[in-house]
Order: structure tokens, then sequence, then C-alpha cells
């Protein structure tokens, strides 16, 4: 009988579509059984893997959900571009932030968290063929979603010598011409890298001259320190022309479960995901909206005080592995450290190792790109204690690293 494999009569046979079938090889799924595995045997696993805060959500926010979770007005189905409330609340926090002025009617719309707005705007603009421009080092839903729609990607390479920004001049002339969308990230996840304004200025000037659209991810903006502080994209001239910029109340105000989040910027692009989204999701529960709304007008100590803290780890952490034989810099935004793997590790090996002998799990480079090899992410969203400990151990098992 037909897709009969088993010998059990009638038993379907379940063929996935193509493009799940292109769908890269999981890097993380090694890691997860061996960690489930050590688990089993009772070892005390530190992760520093995952970049997901451990701090809670403040109080006044879950205080908004419980009210708004009561109204009835609320319960029904929202829409997708978002309550105007909410938009109008991003586009008055771009306004304090930033001194940004963005029309909440037009020029900014919901997404159920950054990720889902991130992944489908390739399927707003991408036909099977086109060129996606990413770096070589990036977030990977930017890559999956250009490749479920068929795009084929082209890596800008990013390094320590160019200060993880892609070289936008040493882009071949036919790919600038034939690439459609461009995405970039600062400050960046995983290298923590940070972009100055000549870099904003020559991109948009790049995607003027190519009529690409960039695509800046902002998750991490509110995450910098010393006498850092991050811009938005959308504050330099000519950005609302030739992009948008997704960002959310994730990172900002410990609020990654909530799946709450935007896009601002160019009118067009926003009406062009929201079209899409408006067959798909049907928008965000509208009490999380309200409690987004009470998220982006946290007072401002607040986010200094969850700054301090990420700082004081970020300290810990390079000190630590300086004292080992490193020789990092203190990244100035975002929660995570890049780090060169010893001479003699791959990245993975590097890992495994790590996860063999001290409990640690730390993520491979080249989870984020084949730019990451030799190197891997160190997450700074573990409570201090357990952070301290997971230096101590990896200091008890590695003997001074070479590089
Ligand atoms: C965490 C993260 C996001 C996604 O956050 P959401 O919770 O989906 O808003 C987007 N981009 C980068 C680089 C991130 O690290």
């Amino acid at each position: 009988m037909a897709g009969d494999k088993s010998g059990v009569v009638g038993i379907m046979l379940i063929e996935t579509a193509q493009r799940i079938d292109t769908l890269p090889e999981y890097l993380f799924a090694k890691l997860d059984k061996i960690v489930a595995r050590k688990k089993e045997q009772g070892i005390d696993i530190i992760n520093l893997g995952i970049g997901d805060p451990d701090q809670p959500t403040p109080e006044h926010i879950i205080e908004e959900l419980y009210k708004e979770a009561k109204n009835p007005a609320n319960h029904r189905y929202s829409s997708s571009i978002g309550i105007l409330p909410y938009r109008q609340a991003v586009s008055q926090w771009y306004a304090d932030r930033f001194g940004v002025r963005l029309d909440a009617k037009t020029q900014v719309a919901s997404v159920i968290g950054s990720k889902e707005g991130i992944f489908h705007i390739s399927w707003s603009f991408l036909n099977p063929g086109d060129v996606v421009l990413l770096c070589d080092i990036h977030y990977p839903v930017y890559r999956i979603g250009a490749l479920m729609a068929g795009a084929v990607p082209y890596y800008m390479p990013v390094n320590e010598r160019n200060n993880y920004l892609p070289d936008l001049g040493s882009i071949p002339a036919d790919i600038a011409k034939k690439a459609k969308l461009l995405f970039v990230n600062y400050p960046n996840n995983p290298t923590g890298a940070i972009a100055g304004e000549t870099f904003f200025h020559e991109l948009i000037a790049f995607a003027r001259d190519n009529n690409i659209i960039v695509c800046h991810d902002g998750a991490y903006s509110e995450i910098y320190f010393d006498d850092y502080r991050p811009p938005s994209f959308l504050q330099f001239p000519g950005a609302k022309e030739v992009g948008v910029e997704f960002s959310s109340v994730s990172k900002a105000y410990n609020m990654t479960g909530w799946r709450s989040g935007w896009i601002a910027g160019n009118a067009e692009v926003v009406e062009a995901l929201t079209r899409l989204k408006s067959n798909i999701d049907t928008g965000q529960f509208q009490a999380i909206q309200y409690a987004a709304i009470a998220g982006l007008n946290t007072p401002p100590a607040y986010g200094q005080s969850l700054r301090n803290l990420y700082q004081e780890r970020r300290d810990l952490v390079v000190d630590g592995l300086n004292r080992l034989g490193w020789k990092l810099e203190k990244p100035k935004a975002a929660f995570y450290l890049w780090a060169p793997v010893p001479t003699g590790y791959t990245a993975l090996s590097f890992s495994e190792m790590v996860l063999d002998k001290a409990g640690v799990v730390v993520t491979p480079g080249t989870g984020y790109g084949q730019g990451g090899e030799g190197f891997f992410r160190i997450s700074l969203t573990t409570p201090t204690n357990r952070i301290l400990e997971a230096i101590s151990r990896i200091s008890r098992n590695i003997d001074k690293a070479v590089f």
C-alpha cells in the first residue's frame, strides 16, 4: 500500500514541505542532548547560553495586566496593527528617548515580539531568488525568515578588524543592485558591538543608492554601560525613507515572555508587514498591549538599576576570563560577552569541553553563522552568584588559555 512503510495498514506518510527540509540543522541540539544527560546524572549545570533576563517583570506592569485582563472589551479579537494607545506610547517613547517623531497611525505597528515581525518582514518583501544582505555573524531569525521566503543570503563579513561593522563599500555592485532587504543589529547580539553615527549615515546612503530596505534591530537599545548610550537608527536623516526599526519591551523591561514589540519607520513597509500579519495573527491580546504601555512608561531609574546589574556581571566575567589569559575588552552594550576560543579548539569543541569539564553552558559562535567560528558567547542573564560559580569552575578546569 502506498505510504505504508511500517507494515501498519493505513498509516500516513508524513512529508514535510521543502522549505522545512531546507531549514539548517539546529546547532544547539547536540549541546541540549548533553545537558539533558548531565542533568539526569544529577550534575549541576550553569546555563550561560540563553539570552533571557533572569529578573522578574516590574510589578506595575503585572498590575496593569491584571486590571486590563478583567475588562471584557479586551477579550475580543484585536487587530494586527495594535491598539492606537500602544502605538502612541511607542511613538512617545521614541520622542522622549531619541527625539524621533513618528506618526502613531502610519509609522508604528505592533508585532508579537520583534522576532515575529523580523521573521515575517521577509515574507512581505522577498521573492524567491531575491538577495538579502546579512552579516556573517547574525541573529538567526534574519536568515531563517529570508530562507523560508526563498531568498538568497549574501553574507557581509564582520570581525574584530572591522569592529563587527559590515564594509558596505566592498559589497559587489551586482549584489547590491539585486538586494532587497538588509538586516543589521546594534547594539549587537551576539558580539556586543556598537555602531557609531558614521556607520548609520553610510548605511542610509547605501540603501538609498541601491533601493534596499534597511531593517534595523534595536532589541538592546536600553542595555548600555559606562558613558555610552545607543542611538536609534530612526534618528538619522533619511532613515524613515529607507527603512524600519524593530524593537520590543522584552530586554528593556524584562518582558521576554510577554511577546510585545513593534516595527517603526517607513509607512509603506509598516503597512506591508501589517497587511500580511492581518491574515495570520489578528493581533496581540489587548491586555498585554496595555501592560506593554505600562512598561514603556516605566520610570528611568528602573532601567539604570538593571544596567548596573548587567554591568557588574559584565565586569566579573571579563575580569575573570582575563585572569585566565583572555584579553577581552568590556562591551559597551547588550548583555553578552563574545570571546575567542583558545588555540586548538573550534567553537563547538570548546563549548563541549566547558560543559563536560565545568558543567557550564556557553553558546558556540557558529550558532550565529559561519563568521562565529572560533568564538563563544556568554550571556549575563543568570544570577550573579551563579555567574561567579561558573567562572570559578572554568578556572579550576582550564589551564591558562593560550591564543
Ligand atoms: C532577543 C532578541 C530579539 C527578539 O526579542 P523579542 O522578544 O522577540 O522582541 C530580537 N533581536 C535580537 C538580536 C535579540 O537578541
